[in-house]
């Protein structure tokens, strides 16, 4: 288990909403835009170290729950620093 301070990324996936986010930790908002927007939609947050393992899980989640592909916040990463 990573210590919290050491995590960089969080990954937000949603069945319901098909969707899978990448965020920066820390958020220049606030991670949790979702809850009570989508009542009645179960999301879930994947949390990691390195944007690698953020990018290994986003695939994971893709192909196991047939959801699309991961997007970045466009809140959190810009196009310039989209490999940072
Ligand atoms: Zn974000």
């Amino acid at each position: 288990m990573e210590r919290y301070e050491n995590l960089k990324f969080a990954v937000y996936f949603n069945k319901n909403n098909p969707h899978i986010t990448i965020h920066k930790i820390p958020s220049t908002h606030k991670l949790d835009p979702h809850r009570g927007i989508h009542k009645y939609n179960q999301g879930s947050w994947g949390y990691f170290a390195t944007k690698r393992e953020a990018l290994e899980f986003s695939k994971y989640v893709s192909k196991g729950r047939e959801l699309p592909e991961m997007k970045h916040c466009t809140k959190c990463f810009k196009e310039s620093n989209l490999q940072s």
